[in-house]
């Protein structure tokens, strides 16, 4: 049986950025992705902001990632020639009685340590995007957009100069918790199937992380959380985009960001992503959808052509919590809380998982140094 002593499974933009802190780390580090080409997960399906951590309850995870990441990744950007640009957002009021959320907003900003966010009255606003309607907007200057593959690439390339190798088609199927170490299942299209033995696993497979954590015998079954899915759909803009910044609307009673605007570095406008609890994998946009699109865009953009909307691509959000439940927190579940040395899993890394990544796999390095099985049954 191969011996490896960290196996990293999933080769999206979280997997990539913990593969290179360990390989940087001075770990034998083998990324194992089921795809035949990096990214072709939930990295490749969002709005690729590198967001500043306004939104997220203070003293949570996804907070203090996103806000330590935010800081992580401009660097990285600037350091490493990823294509990225701080063009900004604006988070705007369409109506008066919705003036309250934006300073709750900004409370809440504040206490995660976002310090930069400014009011705007509507004036203000308008002399920054003239094409918006609002009566009052917050401005959010650290927030941008970044290359998510340019980025992947990068966190790629310095994994494989830190020693990593990258195994594309190779799946895991399950796993057995040894004395000795984490047994892995993997197949793949041109190979036998085999199995190796690592001293670390870091499971971040995305959508699949918790059935993958299922069927990892050794593991209770309580620690894996249920898994729901939620579909956001994207609609892209015709012709020149009106706006320089990312245009949201203030937040409403759900976790959901509502239909905002991003911008994508050649410029090109889209809206989205869209919120529906879904059963299955499935990336088709109907392009019905675009009716309650031109509604909510002309909210805070009422001269929204007619027929210039087309239907755009599709993401799903790995979630942990369903319907109706509070929106849960990311995980990062190490040897403290399922008590398996030198496992790692990842659960529920939705947005703002790209901003956050360099953080995460910050944070999952920490957590491996001196929790591994064969440290641990040595
Ligand atoms: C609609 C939408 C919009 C978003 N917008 C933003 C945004 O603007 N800004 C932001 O910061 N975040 C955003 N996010 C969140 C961000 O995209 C994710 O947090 C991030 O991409 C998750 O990366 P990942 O590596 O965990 O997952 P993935 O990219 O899905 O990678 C997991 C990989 O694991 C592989 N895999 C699965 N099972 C196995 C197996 N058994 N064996 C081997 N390989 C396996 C998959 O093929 C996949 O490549 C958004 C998310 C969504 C859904």
């Amino acid at each position: 049986m191969e011996q490896i002593d960290a196996v990293v499974v999933g080769a999206g933009v979280v997997g990539l950025a913990v593969a290179r802190a360990l390989a940087l780390a001075g770990r034998e580090v083998i990324v194992l992705e089921a795809e035949n080409a990096f990214g072709t997960g939930i990295s490749s399906r969002n709005s690729e902001v590198i967001h500043a951590g306004i939104y997220y309850p203070p003293g949570s995870l996804r907070a203090g990632l996103c806000v330590r990441g935010n800081r992580l990744l401009y660097d990285y950007c600037a350091s490493h020639g990823v294509a990225h640009q701080r063009c900004g957002k604006l988070i705007v009021a369409t109506s008066a009685d919705e003036l309250p959320a934006l300073d709750r907003l900004r409370a809440t900003a504040i206490a995660n340590g976002v310090s930069d966010l400014q009011p705007l009255c509507a004036a203000q606003a308008t002399a920054l995007e003239p094409a918006l309607h609002c009566v009052g907007a917050l401005l959010s200057p650290s927030t941008g957009i970044v290359d998510s593959h340019g980025l992947m690439l990068a966190l790629l390339g310095d994994a494989e100069r830190a020693g990593a190798v990258l195994a594309l088609g190779s799946r895991v199927h399950r796993g057995h918790i040894t004395p000795q170490g984490i047994e892995l299942e993997v197949s793949s299209e041109d190979a036998e199937p085999m199995t190796l033995r690592a001293a670390c696993v870091v499971n971040s497979a995305g959508l699949d992380a918790p059935a993958l954590a299922r069927a990892l015998a050794g593991l209770a079954p309580d620690q894996v959380p249920r898994e729901h899915l939620a579909k956001g759909c994207y609609f892209t803009l015709s012709g020149r985009a009106p706006f320089s910044r990312l245009v949201y609307p203030a937040p409403g009673q759900s976790s959901h960001l509502g239909v905002h605007l991003t911008l994508d570095l050649g410029g090109q406008a889209r809206f989205g992503p869209s919120f529906e609890w879904v059963n299955q994998i499935d990336y088709s946009v109907d392009p019905a959808g675009a009716g309650t699109f031109y509604d909510e865009v002309r909210r805070y953009w009422p001269a929204l052509a007619d027929g210039t909307l087309q239907p755009g691509y599709a993401g799903l959000r790995p979630k942990i919590s369903g319907p109706g439940e509070a929106a849960a927190d990311f995980r990062i579940d190490g040897v403290e809380t399922h008590g398996v040395p030198g496992l790692v899993n990842l659960f529920g890394i939705e947005s703002p998982g790209l901003t956050a990544s360099l953080a995460i796999a910050e944070r999952v390095a920490q957590n491996l140094t001196g929790s591994t099985a064969q440290q641990v049954h040595r």
